[in-house]
Parts: C-alpha cells; structure tokens; sequence
C-alpha cells in the first residue's frame, strides 16, 4: 500500500491519542512577552524535543539562544529527495483577562467539536498537524522527504535568537523549501493557501510638556497640556473619508491588477461575513475597495492605545502622553520610508510649549509569495487530498516577522499552509482549534510530504 495511505490511517486509529497530547503541550503557558514565565517557556521547549524524540527524530535537541530557545531536529527520510523545512512556534500570547475565559486558558479543554485553550490554534495546534504526520510516517514506514524541524519560542516577539542565528548562517537550517501552519482558512470545507502577507510598522507617538504632571487648578487655562495635544493629533491621523492622512502615505501603494481583484472579490469573504466577526458595521476608510480588500491588499493605521506618563492623577496636566501607532503596509511601502514620513507629519504638527517625538518600536517588511510553481502545486494538491477540494489562494491582513526573514535570509519557496478558522479567536480569550480540521491538516501534512517527495531530486520551485 501507498505510503502515504498507511500514514493516514495510523493518524486516523490514534486520533484521540493525538488530542490528549495536544492537551499536554497546550498546559505550559509558554508566553514569551513575559520574563516571569521564561521557565514554563524552557519546559515547554525540552517537552517538544523529547516528544519529537520519542516519535523517531533522535536527533532532536533544544537549542539556546539570548532569549528563549528554538526546538531543533533533522531526519534523512529520502536520500536525493527534497528537504522540508517545517517551521512553527510554541509561544504564545498572554491569556489577557482570566475572567473572560470559560476554562482555564492553560488546561487543554474539550467542547463539541472544539478544543480550548491558549495556543490550541496559534500556533501549537497548527505545528502539532506537523509533528503528527511525521509521527505517521516513522511509525508504519519511512519519511518520503528530508526534513527539519524548527520550532521557535520567539514568534509573538519578532523572533530575535532565530533570525540572529540565520544572520550568522547555519547548515543545519539548509533546506529546499519551508512550510508554515500559521494562517488561517475561510471555512473548515475551504481550505486556502495564503499567497501575501502585510507589513507591521509599531510607532509610539509621545508628547512631552511641563517637567512634571502639574495642578489643573492652578495651571488649567495656562499650561499646554501633552493629553490634549496628542488627541488632536491622534484625530488628525485620518481624514474625514477614513483615508490616512500622513503626507505620501499611499504613495507607493502597488494597485492589484484587475485579474487578481476578481478573483479576490470572487474567493475572499464577502463584507458581510468580516462584519459578523467584528461584531459592529465597517469603519470609514479606503472608499471603493471592499473590507477584504482593505484589510489585506490595502494598508491600514490605527491606533492601539494611548496613554500618560503622569502619576498624578484625574486633577493634575501630566506632563507626557503617548499613543502606540499600529501601521500595516503593503507592496512597495517600505517601513523605514513611512516611519520618516510619519516623523515629518508630526513636526508639522508642532504646538507652543511641546515637544513631539517618534520612536520606532518594531518594523517587519510585507510579504509576497508565487503562487505558481511546483511548491505551490504540491500544496495544493495536498489539501485536494485531504479535505476533498482545491484551496483558494489569499491574502492575509497580518504580519508574520520570520517569513520575510526567511525570504531575505534563506531565499528558498516558502509556503503558508494554514489550519485555523476566522473563528479561533487568536490572541483572545476562549481561543479554539476545530478538531475536524486538525486531523484534516494533519493528513495534508501527510500528503505534502508525499507530493514534495514525488518532485524528486530536481530542485523544487
Ligand atoms: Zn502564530
């Protein structure tokens, strides 16, 4: 029997298994962004080397980094056959308020057809499909690829200790192409290959006054006011049509060729599925286009938060105030060229007795991956195989910093194979993982191998 048939059928007969272990990795709250957890962190990467021990990859290692570690391992499966590198991430975001959730976001929770829990989608869910069909393979047969597994534990931070390693170069990274579950599909009966990703540019605009936070009885009416200066300046940010009203902003903006708009209007979500999940009708902005179109081919600003500096409470002008700034950008702006443009609006904006500053917190370039090639095909092919119907290709709002790293740093095929549903709640409370979808994705994983393998030695692209 085929290989790969043998494959799925052990990941059918221990489906239940695969869940409970799903449960076990989904209990370390391995959040990144705190320093606090840094050990749940460790232990959540030395449980993953071990388990990819135990299902045949004995090389598996952790490996250190100045933050926290990656989770490394390499099997030859196919001598001459092409290397897949599969990339995933087993950090995750902090669970937010405990009181939103309905069970511990920390406990692997099963619900109906859903199972709960911080990382169940983002992305330990999605990396698990991986790691279970690898699992399939090394337990009936033989892997019909080469492949190396990389597991980070810095995604929800920008990934500095594997982009450093690659800086420095690294054999053991040497691949033909890479693999990544970390995206999201419209609906479990139409799977989707995403093709583009935007940008990310984080800002924080402060606004500094008096030297300390001052009475508002006694300088009210006289003493600039940070607060009040930065809310005009934050409500100037867009013009009245919605539009960004950064001077140059849009200027290199690559419109999408008609082709490639109708078949955006033709597979993307209509309007009025996006407003559902937002749960409140469209804002204002980028009239013409529609809300798919706006929230993945058309860059977007928006204000996350703002802030004072002042301890000195609701009667006093504090002397500083800041707004963190969430651009996300599309071909061809580039992320230091709207930070500078960004930078002169302000000064523009100057007030009396203020000083207006800019800092760039974080910048991640835009990406746009082909969608012709045999990569491409094989992947597609992969979710014909399991999920029964041909995948639409799309265009994703968010910003995945290790992808463009990975196409600047390794420049090999990189394909975006996403699991996760627009209902998972990523980075929310109650965050879920479909479980239909889960053995799905494993067995296109399973098939992914098998196509990849059946490129043979000429380089895949
Ligand atoms: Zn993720």
């Amino acid at each position: 029997m085929d290989r790969a048939r043998l494959a799925v059928d052990y990941a059918r007969r221990h489906r239940a298994r695969f869940v409970d272990e799903l449960c076990e990795l989904i209990g370390f709250p391995s959040v990144s962004s705190d320093l606090r957890r840094k050990s749940d962190v460790e232990r959540c990467a030395a449980w993953l080397a071990d388990h990819l021990r135990r299902i045949g990859l004995a090389d598996a290692r952790v490996w250190r980094t100045s933050g926290h570690p990656l989770v490394w391992a390499r099997r030859q499966g196919a001598a001459g056959a092409p290397t897949i590198l599969i990339y995933g991430h087993y950090d995750v975001q902090p669970e937010g308020s405990r009181e939103a959730w309905q069970t511990p976001p920390f406990r692997g929770t099963l619900r109906g057809d859903h199972l709960y829990g911080r990382g169940a989608s983002d992305d330990k869910g999605q990396l698990f499909t991986h790691i279970k069909a690898l699992e399939s393979y090394l337990a009936t047969s033989e892997l019909p690829v080469n492949v190396v597994v990389l597991l980070d534990g810095e995604e929800e931070i920008g990934s500095p200790g594997l982009i450093k390693r690659m800086q420095q170069g690294s054999d053991a990274l040497a691949a033909d192409l890479i693999v990544i579950s970390d995206t999201r599909i419209p609906s479990p009966e139409r799977p989707a290959l995403t093709y583009a990703l935007r940008g990310n540019l984080q800002l924080e605009l402060g606004v500094s006054g008096p030297a300390r936070d001052v009475h508002a009885g006694y300088f009210g009416g006289s003493a600039p006011n940070p607060l009040q200066h930065l809310s005009g300046l934050v409500a100037r940010l867009h013009a009245p049509d919605g539009r960004v009203a950064i001077d140059g902003f849009y200027r290199r903006v690559r419109a999408i060729t008609p082709e490639e708009r109708a078949y955006l209007v033709a597979v993307g979500p209509p309007d009025s599925a996006i407003v559902k999940t937002q749960g409140s009708p469209p804002a204002r902005g980028d009239p013409g286009y529609s809300l798919y179109e706006r929230t993945t081919a058309r860059p977007g600003l928006t204000v996350t938060r703002v802030s004072t500096d002042g301890a000195g409470g609701p009667a006093a002008i504090p002397s500083r105030a800041s707004a963190r700034i969430d651009i996300r950008l599309v071909p061809d702006q580039q992320p230091t060229e709207i930070a500078e443009l960004f930078r002169r609006w302000i000064t523009g904006a100057r007030d009396e007795g203020l000083r207006a500053s800019v800092r760039l917190v974080a910048a991640t370039p835009w990406v746009e991956l082909p969608r012709r090639g045999a990569v491409p095909a094989a992947a597609a092919a992969a979710y014909q195989n399991a999920f029964g119907v041909q995948p639409v290709f799309l265009r994703s709002g968010g910003s995945i910093g290790v992808v463009s790293a990975f196409q600047r740093l390794l420049g090999i095929p990189i394909v975006l194979m996403g699991f996760g549903l627009p209902s998972d709640g990523a980075h929310g409370p109650n965050e879920k993982f479909h479980l239909p979808t889960f053995i799905r994705g494993l067995e296109t994983s399973i098939w992914f191998m098998r196509n990849i393998g059946a490129i043979g030695g000429q380089q895949p692209r």
